[in-house]
């Protein structure tokens, strides 16, 4: 087989296919036949309706698709740890390898002229193989599935960095604004490292639905009016020691803010878009630390893969739409909608 079926988002809410050559591993490279890959709201926000990402986001016409994961089925020449057969779940970026951020496993931070992401300015994942770096390949752990593998790629790498840069514990409730898949991984991790209790805030009807059968919350609330009071009366009218906005949009950046406990503190993870609030009431003489977190590090992304199969949690719980790549308009429609749980695009044998 030398030829291959790969999706290209033209930025009109359509998806396009075309025939690519199936590549041929370099130095350093591996050929990974696509078991996996899912959709992420970044795919929806930055390239599907429209291509609005500039720089780390700026789509190069590239094979879509940026949550890969499948099997090595070919080895280029000079790769150290990969073999033919490996099961591997692919960090999404390649990075220049040598600055800072890259040597920290950062390779997401890397500003070098090199760096490229899958499925943005690299081929991705929506085609019957992709081209990987060895260095961005992470050993996919037996127990896992290839679909929590890809999950694992971006939303919930995103997910697990953010909860361990605000240094989630057994002492902590946890708060978690906006319920897509990464709210819904912040959820299912965030309990896994100690949180005893976990409240859910969403607006779309379906994702509340979603959220409560999947129980992975004590109580999930629609956003309204008197959300804030419900989660104050929840916790004893002191909010939640660490929250955390999924959502990107200002309202639910602010609930975040506003529902932390004194002391407490707040990542925002939702992508795009501003906030506006009153800095003073809501940040400062609350005495609230709040982190911006992206993506995730290639030794973190290691360590989830890892505790996933001690904790026996399966991402591919909050998945609600397989779909095999020819429905690949079906699969970007429905991530666009907004209401369901996590999108994948899934390969036979
Ligand atoms: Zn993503
Ligand atoms: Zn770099």
């Amino acid at each position: 087989m030398d030829k291959m079926r790969g999706v290209v988002l033209p930025g009109n809410s359509t998806v396009e296919f075309r025939q690519f050559p199936v590549p041929k591993p370099g130095n350093g490279q591996v050929l990974v036949k696509m078991k996996a890959s899912s959709i992420c709201g970044s795919d929806i926000r930055a390239i599907y309706r429209e291509h609005l990402g500039k720089g780390p986001e700026g789509y190069q016409g590239v094979i879509a698709g940026h949550e890969p994961c499948g099997q090595v089925v070919e080895v280029g020449p000079g790769c150290k740890r990969i073999s033919k057969g490996d099961r591997v779940v692919i960090y999404h970026i390649a990075g220049c390898g040598v600055c800072e951020d890259c040597r920290h496993g950062y390779m997401i931070s890397c500003r070098g002229a090199q760096r490229a992401a899958y499925g943005w300015q690299r081929d991705g994942g929506h085609a019957d193989y992709l081209l990987a770096e060895e260095t961005t390949c992470v050993l996919l752990p037996d127990t896992l599935s290839y679909v929590d593998g890809a999950l694992v790629a971006c939303g919930f790498g995103t997910s697990y960095e953010a909860l361990t840069r605000v240094n989630l514990s057994g002492t902590d409730r946890l708060l978690v604004v906006g319920l897509g898949p990464v709210g819904l991984g912040s959820a299912m991790l965030g309990r896994a490292m100690g949180a005893q209790t976990v409240l859910g805030v969403e607006v779309a009807s379906g994702r509340i639905e979603l959220a409560q059968k999947l129980q992975l919350f004590d109580h999930v609330l629609a956003a309204e009016d008197s959300t804030v009071g419900k989660i104050m009366e929840l916790t004893a009218g002191r909010g939640c020691e660490v929250s955390i906005d999924c959502s990107g949009a200002p309202a639910g950046r602010e609930l975040a803010l506003r529902c932390t406990r004194d002391w407490g503190r707040c990542a925002y993870v939702g992508e795009g878009g501003t906030v506006g609030f009153d800095v003073s009431q809501l940040l400062i003489h609350k005495q609230i630390t709040l982190y911006g977190s992206w993506v995730t590090s290639l030794k973190h992304m290691e360590d989830l893969l890892e505790r996933l199969e001690r904790w026996d949690l399966h991402p591919e719980r909050t998945v609600t739409d397989s779909l095999p790549l020819d429905r690949a308009a079906d699969a970007y429609r429905l991530a666009d909608e907004g209401q369901s749980g996590k999108v994948c695009i899934v390969f036979e044998d």
